[in-house]
């Protein structure tokens, strides 16, 4: 039986030692305004080249990401599998600007796929298309302004790297998922995901685009793309997830005077998130789905589905997943039960992967946010091992 509240399963990869570090982490993070302080001391000490890296890497580095480079994710990797639990490599690099550090991240995609090739626990690769091409450029691609001769290039250039990716994950019998983004970059990325999706998807999904469902649309959206992979005989690969940029979505939309893209509420992105999870349960003749998701009840609502549906646990089109040292309650049992579980995990140089961290900070410390999940279930633990 399914069971979340499981924290034997859930931290059997935590010796005492690091459960109470983590325990002391999270205390740390659901902090409001010592996360608000550490970004700005993090941000000014990188600057100043002051050595807080060791700090850094002790702390948030250690719990969130896997390591610098691909070799020094291999241990965990391999710890993972051994409770089935499978890994994706996220290499984090964020905000680059120049078509040499574009190609550097594509090459560094590239080299998760190749890798992914040789190790079992590794079936997916994972970008984001703002790795690979400038933002501008996907913004005003967006917008549908006519791009200038030399913006043109650019964008036949970032098509490339696309390509390359793709073209290599499907060689190597990867899948690969695509981030999604800010909603005034989305249109460029799911054109180009669904360019992908139709030469690559053809006998199984293999390449996938994220639907933010907080997004007010992004129902009716999944919908039609059933429809268009249906009319031009591809497989549809989604990854669900709810949305990261709400804050900063709400913003925009006031500050440019449109309507606000995103649901009105908590419980509507929640019903948008488990409405979609069912239609591609119901369609998954067609369909193939990654839940992104920490949420507890979304989880059990897709494992009910597939019950329901009669879909078995290890049904290849249908994977779980979660960020790694984040809800391993959730990814640990779910594996432990025979699902597929599949784990993001972030790898890249510290000082390169502060944007990352910060952003699993703020989403910790948030009003009702994971940390009083993981303290609670931490805690729990630490009382059963008799460490309280
Ligand atoms: C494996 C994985 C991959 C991910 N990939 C992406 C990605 O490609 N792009 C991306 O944007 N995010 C991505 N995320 C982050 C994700 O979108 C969520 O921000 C995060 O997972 C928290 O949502 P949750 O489903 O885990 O559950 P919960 O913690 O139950 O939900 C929190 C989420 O609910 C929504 N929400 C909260 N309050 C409100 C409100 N007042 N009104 C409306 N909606 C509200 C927000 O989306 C918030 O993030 C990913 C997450 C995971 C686990």
């Amino acid at each position: 039986m399914l069971d979340f509240n499981d924290t034997e399963t859930a931290f059997s990869l935590k010796s005492n030692a690091q459960l109470k570090k983590a325990y002391w982490l999270f205390k740390l993070v659901a902090s409001k305004s010592l996360v608000g302080l550490g970004k700005k001391a993090a941000g000014l000490a990188m600057k100043l080249r002051l050595p807080i890296r060791e700090v850094v890497k002790q702390t948030v580095y250690d719990q969130f990401v896997g390591g610098e480079t691909i070799e020094e994710c291999e241990e965990i990797i391999k710890k993972l599998l051994e409770h089935n639990v499978y890994s994706l490599l996220d290499y984090s690099v964020e905000g680059k600007e120049t078509d040499a550090d574009f190609d550097a991240t594509k090459d560094k995609i590239v080299q998760t796929i190749k890798y992914g090739a040789s190790h079992e626990g590794v079936p997916f690769a994972v970008f984001k298309v703002t790795g690979i091409a400038k933002f501008a450029l996907l913004e005003k691609y967006s917008e549908g302004h006519a791009l200038t001769e030399f913006e043109s290039r650019a964008w036949t250039r970032a098509k490339n790297r696309v390509e390359e990716i793709c073209y290599t994950a499907h060689k190597f019998g990867l899948k690969v998922l695509i981030d999604a983004e800010e909603t005034w970059i989305q249109p460029a990325i799911d054109e180009l995901t669904q360019e992908m999706m139709k030469r690559f998807n053809k006998k199984e999904a293999q390449i996938y685009n994220t639907l933010q469902m907080y997004r007010t649309d992004r129902l009716d959206y999944l919908k039609e793309r059933l429809q268009q992979a249906k009319a031009e005989d591809y497989k549809l690969g989604v990854k669900l997830v709810r949305g990261a940029y709400m804050e900063k979505e709400r913003e925009r939309a006031q500050e440019k005077g449109y309507p606000d893209p995103i649901q009105p509420s908590k419980e509507a992105s929640d019903k948008s998130f488990n409405d979609g999870v069912q239609f591609v349960i119901e369609n998954l003749e067609q369909m193939s789905i990654v839940a992104g998701t920490h949420n507890e009840d979304s989880s059990f609502y897709l494992a009910e589905l597939m019950e329901k549906h009669e879909v078995a646990k290890n049904d290849r089109r249908i994977w779980f997943s979660q960020l790694y040292g984040m809800s391993d309650n959730l990814s640990f049992n779910l594996a432990k039960e025979g699902y597929n579980v599949v784990k993001y995990l972030p790898f890249g140089p510290v000082q390169e992967t502060l944007p990352y961290l910060i952003r699993r900070a703020e989403e910790n410390s948030a009003a009702g946010g994971q940390t009083s999940r993981e303290m609670k279930l931490i805690e729990r633990e630490l009382k059963r091992r008799g460490l309280d």
